[in-house]
């Protein structure tokens, strides 16, 4: 919609969130965060990352994590660069034996199926697809090494459970692609061998890093496949190299330490808030709120059907079609009111707002005023 045919409506300022970012990711950061940015400029920003400055927040980010999600004895907190884009290549070298599972429910899911399709040491994979808003099972299967769905498909606002596959053997791994969910779901770490993010979500810091929790069992895969020879494992990709380095608090190349810093940051506020119980009642609380909404108006609808596997921290809502959501959207957008578009791809008349742990309930329900006010001004 270009300016001339946006509706000129004016959302009075007394309405307006304190912070207008709702973006599904890259997410708000919050002001805290970068005043302890600025604070370690430039005693840390702008030294090496070899030595004890950098290796420190480093450290700070693994050990929070740990204690974040308080992993069985065993687990280990990995880390590198290139994001969880990153991680699919590094997973599909590093812990695919020879056939994954995937669940398909969405653009990111489907992004790590068409790695283990595409790559040539591996056999196609199987894939259990679902349409758009809906959520599959992972079905038992003698013939995969690895299960593989998200926590939260950030594309469409459906959550997962994350839980052991019933009936898989002991040597199938169970990966989590944890880019939105972690941080903002409680999760009970024994359920699963690999849960990666990334920093950009509910830890509100910048993109370009992986993390992943590892569990005993991946951990020794990793070692195993990485002296496989049906496979050329680069060595960016290499994800022993970046496990051997993590065990040192270092990265193989050199990170954004600024990234870091903000991650430790908000690790260590989610931690004196109350953990992960804390986050996970708060997105409960701020994603319900906007549930809530959608019954009061009768042009909104859930565009997850199923209340069990509406997100917590993604919530769709598809607008009637009588109303086009790039108005509402835009004449947000115009009051700092940003990001609430629907995931580009998935081509609906709808809203897609972000309650990642960062956005208070103030800010939802400021949002919620401002919708109202747009609504019924189009209405
Ligand atoms: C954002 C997102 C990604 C991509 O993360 P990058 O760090 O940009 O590679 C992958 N999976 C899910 C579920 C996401 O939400």
């Amino acid at each position: 919609m270009n300016a001339a045919q946006l509706p000129d409506i004016t959302i009075p300022s007394d309405l307006l969130p304190a912070d207008g970012r709702f973006g599904s990711g890259p997410s708000r950061v919050r002001p805290a965060q970068m005043d302890a940015l600025l604070a370690a400029n430039p005693g840390i920003i702008g030294t090496s990352h070899r030595q004890a400055p950098v290796k420190d927040v480093v450290g700070r980010v693994r050990r929070g994590l740990a204690e974040l999600f308080s992993p069985p004895e065993g687990y280990e907190v990995v880390l590198g660069n290139g994001g969880s884009t990153a991680f699919w290549d590094i997973a599909a070298l590093g812990l695919v034996r020879r056939r994954s599972q995937h669940l398909v429910l969405g653009e990111f899911s489907s992004k790590f199926a068409v790695e283990t399709a595409a790559a040539p040491h591996l056999e196609d994979p199987e894939v259990i697809s679902a349409q758009p808003g809906t959520l599959p099972a992972p079905v038992a299967s003698a013939d995969v090494d690895v299960y593989a769905w998200p926590h939260n498909e950030t594309s469409t606002g459906v959550m997962a459970p994350v839980q052991r596959v019933a009936g898989a053997g002991a040597d199938q791994l169970v990966l989590v692609d944890a880019t939105s969910g972690a941080g903002g779901i409680a999760v009970d770490m024994g359920q699963v061998d690999g849960y990666y993010f990334a920093p950009q979500k509910s830890f509100a810091s910048d993109g370009g890093l992986w993390i992943s929790l590892m569990s005993p069992a991946a951990l020794e895969r990793a070692s195993e496949l990485a002296a496989a020879t049906d496979r050329w494992i680069p060595a960016f990709l290499s994800l022993q190299t970046a496990i051997d380095n993590s065990r040192k608090d270092q990265t193989l190349n050199t990170p954004a330490v600024a990234t870091l810093l903000l991650m430790a940051e908000q690790i260590d506020w989610m931690l004196e808030q109350g953990g992960l119980a804390w986050a996970d009642a708060r997105t409960r609380s701020t994603s319900g709120m906007l549930h809530a909404w959608a019954e009061r108006r009768e042009e909104i609808t859930p565009f997850v059907a199923d209340p069990a596997a509406r997100s917590q921290v993604v919530t769709t809502l598809d607008v009637d079609e009588r109303i086009d959501a790039t108005a509402v959207t835009a004449t947000l957008r115009r009051h700092g009111v940003v990001d609430i578009e629907p995931y580009r791809k998935l081509g609906r008349n709808q809203l897609r707002i972000a309650t990642f742990p960062a956005v208070p309930e103030s800010d939802v329900a400021a949002l919620i005023a401002c919708l109202d006010h747009v609504l019924d001004a189009l209405g």
